[in-house]
């Protein structure tokens, strides 16, 4: 990722880009309504606790809680996609979570495809 502000607001904005993101309608309402539900702050410790969402405990093994959890610090807060953005935006499936963890954790069907590599060893 590239250093400085600017850069990294460019950098965030061609990814979303990429994703769909800028202006979609849709989106625009999912992670407002997705922050709010969750109470504006990182729920990625308390799900992969199972004290948070229990719904969503299949997945819990796949969130990694950062050492630098931002927690409640809003502008810190992305929206993490606990299934991937191949389901799309259901808010079912969305989850508050600050940017640390939201890296640390990545892209869940990335850390389902490791074990494939694994067992050619
Ligand atoms: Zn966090």
């Amino acid at each position: 990722m590239p250093r400085g502000r600017a850069s990294r607001a460019r950098y965030e904005h061609r990814r979303r880009a990429a994703l769909g993101r800028v202006g979609n309608w849709a989106w625009s309402r999912a992670r407002p309504a997705a922050l709010a539900r969750d109470g504006w702050r990182c729920r990625v410790a308390e799900v992969a606790a199972g004290t948070y969402r229990p719904e969503l405990g299949p997945w819990a093994g796949t969130l990694v809680v950062s050492p630098e959890c931002s927690g409640g610090d809003r502008a810190l807060l992305q929206v993490h996609h606990v299934r991937g953005t191949e389901v799309g935006d259901d808010p079912r499936w969305l989850l508050a979570a600050c940017r640390a963890c939201n890296l640390a954790t990545g892209d869940p069907r990335a850390r389902d495809a490791r074990p494939d590599v694994v067992t050619r060893w």
